[in-house]
């Protein structure tokens, strides 16, 4: 009997294609042994911004941003962004901005101080301001999207899935780690950093890699009236919860595979994003390091995310590559993930986002060879 629609992976992409779907009035089982928002968005620093640098992005982040108001109680705070830099490093989310329409403020160095006395700025750098973007704190976020998902009747199975059932290559149903099978009407293939590995047991081979992503969380003992910040010279991005300051210094290391340990960061990477910290704020006591924030994020060769189908499989969409972007933009593209499922395209896409996005671009065809009585995977 089939289940209905089933997602594998309650990430940001997974669980709103979950809640589309399920709004919809679908049967929806969604398949994650981490639960909903357990995997890399539990680790993301929770920085949800519309100053992204390419039109789409943004598109995306505004629609993500409605998504997550429509089940966030508690876990999210409307605190704007101010992107801090040189006029030409900030030009290109600028344009971004002007061509998806998103309003923006330009202020020079002595505006954002008057406006927020607690920055550093000087000289002639600028600042851009928006104020729909969100500081969210995403495992409180996923506790009341799972609480949504489930009075909606959306069944989440703490499982992983380890291969798939076929049918001349269609994908059938998926199978779970305790053996049983599950049949499906539709699937969403939204594991992240786990997509690779999944293919992979297709024979499909997904040119995307894995790395792991640090953040972390100052306590800096009073609740700053700032809103969520990048500083586009030092290279850092954070946002205010509470007394704590989340974020760093973009510092990411290559992984084999996806990484859920929790080893502490090395102290260098604490201490530099503290530094940038303090060199941006006027801090009435020194920041106390908290705690840190360590996962996996998942690359393509072009850093563009992937949404399509794969010619074959039959019912299947795949999605992913959201890099440390995913909690952005992986509400819009889960909606639209469920939207070319059932109906084989998607409005608010032109033929060429699509043709952006297609993940046909990261298809590597494999093939079987025996070298050395060794079975190798080789890449044509
Ligand atoms: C330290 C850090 C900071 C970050 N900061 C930000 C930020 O400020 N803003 C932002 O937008 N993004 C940020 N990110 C990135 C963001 O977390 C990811 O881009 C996003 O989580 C990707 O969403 P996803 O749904 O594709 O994948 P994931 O969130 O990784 O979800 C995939 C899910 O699939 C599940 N899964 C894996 N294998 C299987 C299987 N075999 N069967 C079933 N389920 C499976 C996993 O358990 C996981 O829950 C950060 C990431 C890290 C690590």
């Amino acid at each position: 009997m089939s289940r209905g629609l089933i997602v594998v992976g309650g990430g940001p992409v997974g669980a709103f294609a979950a809640l589309t779907a399920a709004l919809k009035g679908e049967r929806v089982t969604l398949v994650d042994p981490r639960g909903v928002l357990g995997g890399a968005a539990s680790r993301s620093a929770g920085v949800v911004t519309v100053q992204l640098e390419d039109p789409l992005d943004v598109r995306l982040v505004v629609r993500s941003i409605e998504l997550i108001r429509s089940v966030s109680k508690s876990s999210s705070v409307r605190t704007g962004f101010l992107q801090i830099g040189r006029e030409e490093d900030l030009s290109d989310s600028v344009e971004a901005m002007r061509e998806a329409g998103v309003e923006h403020e330009v202020l020079t160095a002595e505006e954002i101080r008057e406006r927020w006395p607690v920055f550093r700025v000087e000289g002639d750098l600028i600042g851009i301001f928006t104020d729909m973007d969100l500081s969210v704190e995403p495992p409180l976020l996923g506790g009341e999207l799972g609480g949504v998902l489930a009075s909606l009747g959306v069944e989440v199975i703490r499982q992983s899935v380890v291969s798939f059932t076929t049918d001349g290559g269609r994908i059938e149903g998926v199978v779970l780690e305790d053996g049983e099978r599950l049949k499906h009407d539709g699937l969403i293939l939204a594991a992240g950093s786990h997509n690779r590995e999944l293919l992979l047991r297709l024979g499909i081979r997904l040119r995307t890699t894995v790395i792991t992503c640090y953040a972390y969380k100052f306590d800096v003992g009073e609740e700053l009236e700032v809103p969520s910040f990048s500083d586009e010279l030092l290279h850092s991005y954070w946002r205010r919860w509470g007394t704590m300051m989340v974020g760093g210094g973009y510092d990411a290391e290559w992984a084999d595979g996806p990484d859920y340990s929790a080893v502490e960061p090395p102290p260098q990477y604490v201490r530099r994003s503290m530094a940038m910290l303090r060199s941006r704020l006027n801090l009435s006591r020194e920041p106390r390091y908290h705690s840190s924030l360590r996962g996996p994020c998942e690359l393509t060769p072009d850093m563009e995310p992937y949404l399509g189908r794969l010619e074959g499989l039959g019912d299947v969409v795949l999605v992913g590559g959201l890099r440390g972007y995913g909690l952005m933009r992986g509400p819009a593209l889960g909606e639209l993930a469920y939207e070319l499922l059932r109906s084989g395209r998607i409005s608010s896409l032109n033929a060429e986002e699509m043709e952006r996005l297609s993940p046909k671009r990261l298809i590597r065809s494999s093939k079987r060879s025996r070298v050395g009585g060794i079975n190798n995977d080789v890449a044509v």
